[in-house]
């Protein structure tokens, strides 16, 4: 068969390599002038340090058929996230763990009497937190949201914690001992030599051809007997029923003569801090060694038409358009949906190769529903 995959990210990379191997013609096209969609990385014109380009990307997986998946294409290093917050005049650990808790408080505290101590400052009153203040509060108590959550979200979302969803705290973990390891999965690691190389290697194959700068035509779909489209859900359908909102980030670079800060990332809490947080990009390949350092300064705003859209929002009057998106997106045949931008949810690198890999082996088992009959 001939396949069109739009987008040369994870979901078109991955879905596009599985049938390629069983033999279909997998024609990739992406209008951006790269591979490897937000998880793109290239060494920096000035200094040759591996810049993960759209913001940092840290593999981490629980599950192993998709991490011997992405070390089949490319060496992974180790690597471990380790977290910094400035916020309030402090510098502090994240995420909120022992050494959090107990430098923020003045406290020499212990395992157990961190979590009573906590437990007292935690709002007992609200059960059933209904948003992401309430998760917040219930967890931690007033003062460490404040430092570590209320300022970062605000900026982070551009709403009031208040309007989001509690899930999304729920992202991160609170500890009671002093493992400042950002993830909780098994594997953990970024490639020797960034992601591209690993992009490159997925799409070697000689039944996919890769064209860049290419914008999708409906023409292009008309000489294909099935479509994977990964671009934004509402794009498809040339956003005829409203645009679903997008969080987009601006980042600001900047050089410096030898360690800016000492780790890979650093948030910010305070509000009156512009930006949520600075990356110092040679700090994702400590195994190399750069006199020199290239930081980001990254800044979130709404999106706009034509910025490259990050984190899909998922607030109420998004939901209720999804919903509709989702509708057509079912009723048309011949086209699945697939990623981050064609599902409008926020996945982790590993969910999305996950779900790309399903996707392929549905489709090849006959048993994708938007498959033309
Ligand atoms: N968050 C926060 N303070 C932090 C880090 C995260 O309040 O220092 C909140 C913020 O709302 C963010 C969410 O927790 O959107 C999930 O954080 P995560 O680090 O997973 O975000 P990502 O790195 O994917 O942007």
């Amino acid at each position: 068969m001939r396949i069109l995959l739009v987008g040369a990210g994870l979901s078109g990379a991955v879905i596009g390599r599985r049938l390629a191997e069983a033999g279909h013609s997998c024609r990739i096209i992406d209008s951006r002038s790269h591979i490897g969609g937000n998880c793109y990385t290239e060494r920096d014109a000035e200094t040759g340090i591996m810049m993960h380009v759209y913001g940092p990307h840290i593999f981490h997986t629980d599950d192993e058929e998709v991490w011997n998946y992405v070390n089949g294409f490319t060496d992974f290093m180790p690597f471990q996230n380790r977290v910094k917050a400035t916020a309030q005049g402090g510098v502090y650990s994240l995420p909120i763990n022992l050494l959090t808790i107990n430098q923020f408080f003045g406290k020499t505290l212990h395992p157990d009497e961190a979590r009573a101590f906590i437990a007292e400052k935690a709002d007992s009153s609200i059960t059933e937190p209904r948003n992401f203040e309430e998760q917040a509060l219930r967890l931690v108590g007033r003062e460490l949201y404040e430092a570590f959550f209320k300022g970062y979200t605000e900026k982070q979302w551009g709403c009031s914690p208040t309007e989001l969803p509690a899930s999304i705290l729920k992202r991160l973990p609170l500890r009671f001992n002093y493992d400042d390891n950002y993830f909780f999965h098994r594997f953990q690691g970024i490639p020797r030599d960034g992601y591209t190389p690993m992009f490159d290697a997925i799409l070697d194959h000689p039944n996919i051809s890769v064209e860049l700068n290419t914008a999708y035509t409906p023409e292009m779909a008309a000489e294909a007997d099935h479509v994977f489209w990964s671009g934004p859900l509402d794009g498809y359908f040339s956003y005829e029923l409203g645009h679903l909102g997008y969080r987009t980030l601006d980042f600001e670079r900047f050089t410096y003569g030898g360690d800016y800060q000492g780790c890979a990332v650093m948030n910010y809490g305070d509000r009156d801090v512009p930006y949520t947080r600075v990356t110092e990009h040679k700090h994702f390949s400590p195994w190399e060694s750069h006199e020199g350092s290239v930081c980001h300064r990254e800044y979130s705003r709404a999106a706009e038409p034509g910025d490259i859209p990050y984190y899909p929002i998922r607030l109420v009057t998004e939901k209720a358009l999804l919903e509709k998106y989702i509708a057509r997106a079912e009723a048309t045949k011949g086209v699945t949906f697939v990623g981050r931008l064609g599902t409008y949810r926020y996945l982790d690198m590993d969910v999305t190769i996950r779900e790309a890999l399903d996707t392929a082996e549905a489709f090849l088992a006959g048993n994708d529903s938007n498959e033309a009959p």
